[in-house]
């Protein structure tokens, strides 16, 4: 199924190439990056030259933005276009699920449906469609949605109908991808000191009980080829985890590991390495965790 005009917002690492595989499923697409939309908008696609620009063309807009407080200030500009058509805000960014229901209830006093969806896959599932996606709303917005989501994610996930779940979803998932990495940098730390080889140990972690995401594709891919390229950085994992401990803070939820992630692993690195991607991660505990 497509919809008339689908608006997109945020065009970076993430949103570039999901805007390419909506576009390429038969979409027609109007975008803006504040960057510079000419650069990053898929072949075809309308460029505009505002937020509000969008929300005059499209009823279905999507949001790809850095952060919760960003995707809040757009949903605003969306909201106050004097001659806006848009019905539907679908939030792509990573935002707590506090941000999440904020915008959900702004956006709901002028009619306009929320749905967050967060994704997860890195920069190489957006260019491959394989991302997965983890959407909160209801069913019926869900059902409408879906054909669209696909192409961009493979793995889209209802997870939930209350705004700020899918938020949720993917802050515990960020915090398993950063404690994988973490952990897996000391364990190839302690095997390097004892003579393995990182090639090694990743081959035979990977059959074994010890295995996880870094392991079997942040390792392989991007830290043994010393590329550092995933694409995600430093700056977002550290944001991500930090919205995290937030909430459970505020939910009296057990942090004891996240707490010591945040303080000790990431926000450290953020500090040392502030233009990072999360890859480095390796060299930063080489260096740093003696
Ligand atoms: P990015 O910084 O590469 O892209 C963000 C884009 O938003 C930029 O092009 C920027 O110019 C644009 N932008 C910023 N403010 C704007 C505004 N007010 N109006 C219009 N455009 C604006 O970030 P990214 O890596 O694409 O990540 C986007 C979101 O996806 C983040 O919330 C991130 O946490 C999440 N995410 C990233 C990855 C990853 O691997 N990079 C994976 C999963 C989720």
């Amino acid at each position: 199924m497509t919809e008339a005009m689908l608006g997109f917002i945020g065009l970076g690492n993430m949103g570039g190439p999901m805007a390419v595989n909506l576009a390429a499923a038969g979409n027609a697409l109007i975008c803006y990056d504040a960057s510079g939309t000419a650069e990053r908008a898929p072949d075809g696609a309308q460029h505009a030259s505002s937020a509000a620009e969008v929300a005059e063309k499209a009823a279905i807009v999507f949001l790809c933005l850095p952060d919760g407080p960003i995707a809040n200030k757009v949903a605003g500009e969306l909201m106050a276009a004097p001659a806006r058509i848009v019905e539907v805000v679908v939030d792509n960014t990573t935002s707590g699920a506090n941000e999440a229901r904020a915008t959900h209830d702004m956006l709901a006093e002028t009619g306009i449906a929320y749905a967050d969806a967060p994704v997860s896959g890195g920069a190489s599932g957006a260019r491959a469609g394989t991302l997965a996606m983890m959407v909160a709303t209801s069913d019926a917005l869900y059902t409408r949605l879906e054909p669209l989501l696909l192409p961009m994610a493979k793995n889209a996930r209802h997870v939930g109908r209350e705004p700020g779940q899918g938020m949720a979803m993917k802050l515990l998932n960020n915090f398993l991808s950063g404690m994988a990495m973490a952990a897996t940098s000391e364990a190839i730390a302690f095997g390097a000191r004892q003579g393995l080889d990182m090639a090694t140990i990743i081959d035979t972690v990977s059959v074994s009980s010890g295995t996880n995401t870094a392991i079997t594709d942040k390792f392989p891919k991007r830290i043994l080829s010393e590329s550092f390229d995933s694409g995600f950085a430093t700056r977002l994992m550290t944001k991500d985890l930090q919205l995290y401990v937030d909430s459970c803070k505020q939910l009296d939820a057990p942090r004891r590991l996240s707490e010591t992630l945040l303080e000790q692993v990431w926000g450290q690195m953020l500090v040392d390495m502030p233009a990072s991607d999360f890859t480095e991660i390796y060299p930063f505990t080489l260096t740093r965790d003696k």
